[in-house]
């Protein structure tokens, strides 16, 4: 049983490049620059999450795939960031291999969720930086969360994607985890000067309403900076225009949550 009133936000979406990582690391960022303890848990063997919050690879030594596979707690692999109040859970290459392992281990969709229960957690959000794919890794994260955030990014297959995923957040809702909700879609790289974002854009906000934040991010090539200096974009450059959708982008998350708590 946990007893820890941390809320758990898988971010996901099966197609990679579209922004989730980098609104994992900012968002993370964001909620902990106004006060938030946060710990973001990178899920992707690629480790760009921990690699965009400046931890050396030789430094993950107890890493995700060890919490996964189910040999350490959260506290023994959960590791302070250079920013207040950010804690990280790393990834490497290792987890690549927990695709496999998990396919004949019990209880393979629950490992994260049985991990994340085993102790209280000291947040007030966990982020999940999922991996591209809908596999094993990304089934443990819908199966902990109590909730998904969507970063989609305005293209031509976007709605194919975003369909493909909700049924399967249905599915996990039915199978595993009736309390998954879906937090919001997030708009990423969003440029105005291209038509079909504007479409695209029309199309998602038809299709999901109020579930779609208001808050877009911005193409915005700080972004794309940042991670190899380290750094999140929010320390990088506070004051670009894609920094300044993620604050907004918390803000807007944060009035969301407590809509719904009063709502509760
Ligand atoms: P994912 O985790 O879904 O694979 P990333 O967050 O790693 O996606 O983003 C893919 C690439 O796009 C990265 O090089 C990242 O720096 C860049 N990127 C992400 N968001 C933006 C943005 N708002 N503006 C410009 N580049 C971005
Ligand atoms: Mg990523």
């Amino acid at each position: 049983m946990s007893h820890s009133t941390a809320k758990i936000l898988a971010i996901v979406n099966q197609k990679g490049g579209v922004g989730k990582t980098t609104t994992a690391v900012n968002l993370a960022t964001a909620l902990a620059a106004v006060g938030r303890k946060v710990l973001l848990i990178d899920l992707d063997p690629q480790g760009n999450a921990s690699t965009g919050l400046g931890i050396a690879n030789m430094d993950r030594r107890i890493t995700s795939y060890n919490l996964i596979i189910g040999d350490v707690g959260v506290s023994d692999a959960v590791m302070p960031t250079s920013i207040p109040k950010l804690s990280l859970l790393s990834a490497n290459i290792d987890l690549s291999g927990a695709e496999l392992e998990l396919v004949n281990m019990v209880r393979r969709e629950n490992r994260l969720r049985e991990a994340l229960a085993a102790e209280p957690l000291p947040y007030d959000y966990v982020l999940i930086d999922c991996p591209p794919s809908l596999g094993l890794v990304t089934l443990n994260a819908l199966t902990a969360a109590d909730s998904v955030l969507i970063p989609l990014q305005c293209e031509f297959y976007a709605l194919e994607g975003l369909s493909h995923l909700l049924k399967t957040i249905e599915l996990v809702r039915g199978k595993m985890n009736p309390r998954l909700a879906i937090q919001g879609v997030v708009l990423t790289m969003y440029d105005r000067r291209n038509k079909l974002t504007e479409q695209i854009e029309q199309d998602v906000r038809e299709f999901l309403g109020t579930q779609v934040y208001k808050t877009v991010i911005p193409r915005n090539v700080r972004m794309s900076e940042a991670p190899s200096h380290g750094k999140p974009a929010l320390i990088y450059d506070l004051n670009c225009a894609g920094s300044q959708a993620y604050l907004k982008l918390a803000g807007e998350l944060l009035r969301r949550e407590k809509k719904l708590t009063e709502a509760a």
